[in-house]
């Protein structure tokens, strides 16, 4: 198979395209290089099953292929808040340019949306069935808003026009990869931790993530691809194990056998008080639960950013 992968050269998106490659099919990855880092896929250099194209998913595209994985959007909130109007267009109009074009084609597309969808959830653990706590308003809008968005588009070209659509809801997700500088809790306090830096703790710490390792991720994404037409989702895939950002800091510093100590900064307007994903549905269509924990899953970050001499 020939599969499209927006966002290919980001942190999900690369580790996508291993295991596609691996898998034996083609990639063509469309990446406009703004969060995402060519250095991810350079691995692939001389592979040439993989084309790589500079492309704006904002900007509509024709090319031949017969799935899509629809990924590329910023993911920290530092990164989609620095311009939030492309962010939004980025999400919406991305969305409707790769729907057009697998109702074009009529091809199965996977949409990366995200447990932000559930706002700063009142329902906890939160379920598929739960509409969220959102403001529509707020500086984190540009994102949560404009996913809610590609939710529906997603949904109304699945019932107005037959689009095999599949969206999934991911849970924060962690691993090699990710940009030390983007802004996300676990970059960030790996690279202070180790460089000796004082960790950044966002308010009391008292705030939880429940955090996925992104091979267990990557693994539910192409499951999901794979499954019938009826499976539409939307599905919540991520580890229900939950931290707070407190303990969280805790284990990274134990793990680094680093030297800092915790700095409490002023908690940013909107950040969820809670977060933890109900994986049943997951679990039951894609016959799929996550595998690492979160100490194994630390232990193989932390050497990726040492290895990178962060
Ligand atoms: P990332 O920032 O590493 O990757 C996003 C990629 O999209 C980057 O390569 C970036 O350059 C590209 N991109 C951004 N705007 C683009 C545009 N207009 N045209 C073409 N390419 C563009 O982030 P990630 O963590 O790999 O996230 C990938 C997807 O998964 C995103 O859609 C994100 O919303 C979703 N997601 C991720 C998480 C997570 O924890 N990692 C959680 C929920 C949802
Ligand atoms: N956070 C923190 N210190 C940091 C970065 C983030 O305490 O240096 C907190 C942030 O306030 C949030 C949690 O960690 O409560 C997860 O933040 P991240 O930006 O990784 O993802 P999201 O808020 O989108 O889940």
């Amino acid at each position: 198979m020939r599969i499209l992968v927006t966002g290919g050269a980001g942190f999900l998106g690369s580790h996508l395209i291993d295991v596609l490659l691996a898998n034996g099919d083609s990639v063509v990855c469309i990446d406009d290089f703004s969060t995402g880092r060519r250095i991810n896929l350079d691995h692939h250099r001389d592979n040439p099953r993989l084309d790589i194209l500079d492309h704006d998913v904002t900007v509509p595209l024709e090319i031949d292929v017969d799935q899509i994985y629809n990924l590329a959007c910023p993911a920290s909130p530092v990164s989609y808040q620095q311009d939030p109007v492309r962010t939004t267009q980025t999400i919406v109009i991305g969305a409707i340019n790769m729907l057009n074009l697998a109702r074009r084609l009529n091809i199965p597309i996977l949409q990366a949306s995200t447990s932000e969808v559930y706002g700063d959830p009142i329902v906890h653990p939160q379920t598929e069935d739960y509409w969220g706590n959102v403001n529509p308003i707020g500086v984190r809008s540009c994102y949560d808003e404009g996913k809610r968005c590609a939710e529906t588009l997603f949904f109304d070209y699945h019932r107005q026009y037959g689009v095999d659509i599949k969206v999934m809801r991911i849970f924060n997700t962690y691993g090699p990869r990710m940009a030390p500088n983007d802004g996300r809790v676990i970059s960030n306090l790996m690279c202070q931790a180790l460089r000796d830096e004082p960790l950044t703790i966002f308010g009391d710490g008292s705030q939880t993530r429940s955090f996925c390792f992104v091979s267990d991720l990557i693994e539910a994404m192409v499951r999901f691809m794979a499954t019938p037409r009826e499976v539409t989702g939307p599905l919540n895939v991520g580890n229900p194990h939950e931290t707070t950002i407190a303990e969280l800091a805790e284990m990274i510093v134990g793990l680094s056998g680093s030297e800092s100590a915790l700095h409490n900064l002023p908690l940013p307007s909107d950040d969820p008080r809670q977060r933890r994903p109900a994986i049943d549905r997951a679990r039951q269509a894609l016959s799929w639960q996550p595998t690492v924990s979160i100490e194994d899953g630390l232990t193989r970050t932390l050497a990726y950013f040492r290895e990178r001499g962060i």
